[in-house]
């Protein structure tokens, strides 16, 4: 009976704490440095004079120099909490195919998953297939591709630090570690293993494979960019890179001690010298595409926590400013 009652009481507390989203009000001012897509167009004869990201919730994040364009995970189908658990997951076309158009999106050079979990690497063979982009990351990744049916001369698997040219933009991979999580979800989730064959569609949750994290580095003559989507770090993995903006991968930063949260801003903010931090991978990925982008349960993060320790920092530091962008969001990062 004492039994029933503890497991009845946890799993109402599981579910009350499921629904108790926190809400963006408190951090409105940061979305401000947002402007619209509209003001963007600049002339394909003139060069390239701005570096624009757009956001689409996770560590989706497309960057464009108006002539060439690099988009992180292209992650939009995002399945729900149910799906997850019970379902079986594929990329929706449809849906995809909307996001693209609301995002702008034309000459996409390559799609690069920051690893190879659904929420990073699921949709990004349908959006090569869609653009025409090269599918750029992991041999976990090129498995999913595989298994979508992407051919293998729009997938190109690389190793840490291999450079590549796209447009004027020099990107690489440099490999990193996926942040740690509870023992039963790392093994739902493949910490650590790699798809070593193609993936067979639709999917379940528990088929992808880490297969690796990486740091997305993007030099380019306006500016440079890092994209770190996992909040874990390698010790002096970003010796030598320079960037001033960072996209910083939040998702389960705030239940981390705060020494390690001061560790990872060091490694992935501080060592590359960043002016600029963008906090991604801070909504519920199982929310809709069709919803606004919406803070991860307190059930299973602290949102308030990774964010206040983020706003710290960022007082505390006059050469380091914090934005926060909302869906299809656009921020300039370099140029006019
Ligand atoms: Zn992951």
């Amino acid at each position: 009976m004492g039994l029933l009652l503890i497991l009845v009481v946890s799993v109402a507390t599981f579910f009350y704490q499921f629904n108790n989203l926190p809400s963006l009000i408190p951090y409105q001012a940061y979305f401000k440095g947002s402007i619209k897509p509209a003001s963007y167009s600049i002339s394909k004869k003139a060069g390239p004079q701005n570096l624009i990201a757009t956001y689409m919730g996770t560590s989706t994040i497309l960057i464009s120099d108006g002539q060439t364009a690099i988009m992180s995970d292209g992650f939009f189908t995002r399945p729900s909490f149910w799906d997850l658990l019970w379902g079986e997951i594929s990329p929706n076309k449809a849906l995809i195919k909307e996001a693209l158009l609301q995002m702008n999106v034309n000459n996409l050079a390559a799609v690069i998953p920051v690893h190879s979990h659904h929420d990073h690497a699921m949709d990004a063979p349908e959006v090569a297939l869609q653009t025409g982009a090269m599918l750029v990351g992991s041999e976990s990744s090129a498995n999913i591709g595989r298994g979508w049916g992407l051919a293998e001369k729009q997938i190109k698997v690389v190793t840490s630090q291999q450079p590549l040219q796209f447009g004027q933009f020099k990107v690489r991979l440099i490999t990193s570690e996926h942040a740690v999580a509870p023992e039963f979800i790392e093994k739902l989730t493949g910490a650590g293993q790699t798809l070593n064959q193609p993936m067979t569609f639709p999917a379940q949750l528990s088929d992808f494979k880490e297969g690796g994290s990486y740091s997305v580095f993007l030099e380019h003559p306006l500016g440079n960019v890092l994209i770190h989507g996992s909040a874990g770090f390698k010790k002096l993995a970003l010796e030598g890179v320079r960037a001033d903006v960072v996209f910083l991968g939040i998702a389960g930063l705030g239940i981390k001690t705060a020494s390690y949260q001061q560790e990872y801003f060091n490694e992935v903010v501080s060592r590359v010298g960043a002016t600029r931090v963008v906090p991604v991978h801070w909504d519920d990925f199982t929310h809709s595409f069709h919803e606004p982008l919406q803070p991860m349960s307190k059930a299973v993060d602290d949102f308030e926590g990774a964010m206040n320790f983020i706003i710290e920092k960022t007082q505390n530091d006059k050469a380091l400013s914090l934005h926060m962008m909302g869906k299809l969001d656009t921020l300039q990062l370099y140029g006019g």
